[in-house]
């Protein structure tokens, strides 16, 4: 397998284990981003630091104050002495408007994707920013899965 396909379903699959910190009942997004071979920042989807773990309100309907993973994520590396130029951002599901106008903004060249969000609006502004997409949806991890097992058992 090409090595950095390889990386890629690494860290994707990474990013999925991530979504597992989330405490949304609705959706769990984990978000990675990594440059030069580093992981520099990770996201889930949540409420902003020193809010209640709690995503949803009594009705079941997404606070308005709940950050997506990539935001977080971004956010995060704003936070540190790291910068986001020029790296990859892993995320388990496709971007949204909104984080497609922050991952573009952050100098995040490259973005690999699982599941596609029901609106593709965010993928296509980042394409128009020049922004790489790819998705590796979990068919295809599936796959690439089988043959790295395979190779690995020769
Ligand atoms: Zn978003």
């Amino acid at each position: 397998m090409d090595k950095q396909l390889q990386f890629d379903l690494s860290y994707l699959q990474m990013a999925g284990i991530w979504a597992k910190n989330s405490y949304s009942k609705r959706l769990q997004v984990g978000a990675l981003l990594v440059k030069d071979r580093m992981i520099i920042s990770d996201g889930y989807n949540g409420t902003p630091s020193g809010f209640e773990n709690v995503c949803e309100d009594e009705n079941g309907v997404t606070k308005p104050y709940v950050l997506h993973a990539e935001a977080n994520a971004i956010t995060k590396v704003a936070k540190s002495n790291n910068s986001s130029e020029g790296a990859t951002l892993y995320i388990t599901a496709s971007p949204c408007m909104e984080c497609a106008k922050l991952i573009i903004q952050s100098g995040i060249r490259r973005v690999v994707y699982r599941d596609a969000y029901r609106l593709d609006d965010g993928i296509k502004l980042l394409q128009r920013a020049g922004i790489t997409v790819e998705q590796l949806d979990s068919e295809k991890i599936k796959e690439l899965e089988a043959e790295r097992q395979a190779s690995e058992s020769k």
